[in-house]
């Protein structure tokens, strides 16, 4: 058995991505600041990445800046969107570490930084942000959508909640597990920041972009490339395999993925995490009672099926803040797998995935308690 269901992770690379990549790294690796016709050919590749990636965006290209991933995009927000020293930060309790920890960071140093629960869906508890929001509000990051659950937070009706209560706000959005799967026109969600990052969707890794509205401080100084935002000799291979991937990633969500959710629910004492009618579609977060999650995760690897345990089971603590916000219980928590499974995932390979972890599920319950 060979199934990748791991693509809140990674995904694997297009066709047309690595022949984007492989071209610009055999041909096309001329500098793209060298004023010669071979230099100016690649600045002209690097541009058109540019407006593809901005056309799924539907804004104005010189607003993208490409950045190494969404972590590099996130850390930049949080050091250079935060402006008014004297203001406060408004995150929900389900972002990303990379938006997490540098607001914990600023928290640290005696920045009010407030964090809002997210409801039993996954999405954010939006009477609390509400409530957290207020006229000294100059930063707000809210997710678009989880990359532990799916779920989608509501993005318009947040923005409107900043726009009329800190009109000078800023409002990020991290937009990774969002981008190519959702609607994601940033002219109609209204937001002023947004990240981005290609090895979500088909394309390759190290390579991101920072949607800004209006240019952020410079992130790197040097060269002056990016407009002088973000220095440093751009990474075209990834540039241009990142648009080539937008371009042909089927924004088509899984269409097993409900067939997926009922199956897992037949196994006994499992538990479906977050309201499956507030999801992207492309994510299923799963709790089995009385297992632990490594262990399940490491049998079904053994049998050729990679899921995910969730980011902060990485970390020596079992604890999952973004679990534990929505209110699961601490052995839900550790019995909880994230299943992803790729947009060509079939009927079959479901029920025989599933088949699989209901065995395993059993064996290590049965372990536990025979
Ligand atoms: N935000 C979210 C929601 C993500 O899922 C990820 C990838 N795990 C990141 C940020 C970081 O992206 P990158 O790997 O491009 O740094």
């Amino acid at each position: 058995m060979n199934l990748f269901w791991d693509n809140a992770s990674t995904t694997p690379v297009c066709a047309a991505a690595v022949k984007a990549c492989c071209e610009m790294m055999a041909e096309g690796y001329y500098n793209p600041s060298a004023l010669y016709d071979k230099g100016l050919a690649v600045k002209r590749r690097v541009e058109d990445a540019r407006k593809t990636l901005a056309t799924a965006l539907n804004i104005k290209p010189e607003t993208l800046t490409f950045v190494s991933g969404a972590t590099e995009a996130n850390n930049w927000v949080m050091q250079a969107g935060f402006k008014n020293k004297n203001g406060n930060i408004v995150i929900s309790e389900g972002e990303h570490p990379s938006v997490y920890q540098p607001a914990f960071a600023l928290k640290a140093r005696g920045v009010d930084v407030r964090t809002v629960p997210l409801a039993p869906s996954g999405a954010i508890d939006v009477s609390a942000f509400e409530r957290a929001v207020d006229a000294n509000t100059s930063l707000v990051s809210v997710m678009h959508c989880s990359n532990e659950t799916g779920s989608v937070n509501p993005l318009s009706d947040l923005v409107r909640v900043v726009r009329s209560k800190a009109p000078r706000a800023l409002f990020h959005s991290d937009g990774v597990q969002a981008f190519g799967k959702l609607r994601t026109d940033l002219l109609y969600l209204d937001v002023d920041l947004y990240s981005i990052s290609a090895h979500k969707i088909g394309g390759p890794k190290g390579i991101g972009a920072l949607y800004a509205k209006h240019p952020l401080a410079a992130l790197l100084v040097g060269g002056g490339q990016e407009r002088g935002l973000r220095s440093g000799t751009e990474n075209t291979p990834g540039i241009v395999g990142f648009a080539a991937a937008a371009a042909c990633y089927h924004s088509q969500a899984p269409q097993c993925i409900d067939g997926l959710r009922r199956q897992l629910c037949t196994i006994a004492n499992s538990r479906i995490n977050g309201d499956p009618h507030c999801n992207s579609g492309y994510i299923v977060s799963v709790s089995f009672e009385g297992v632990k999650a490594e262990i399940l995760q490491h049998m079904l690897s053994d049998r050729g099926i990679c899921v995910g345990t969730g980011s902060a089971c990485s970390s020596k603590s079992k604890d999952n803040r973004v679990l534990r916000s929505m209110g699961v219980s601490p052995s839900g928590i550790e019995g909880n797998i994230r299943i992803s499974p790729g947009t060509e995932t079939t009927d079959e390979e479901i029920a025989a995935g599933v088949a699989v972890i209901r065995e395993c599920v059993e064996t290590l319950r049965g372990k536990i308690h025979g």
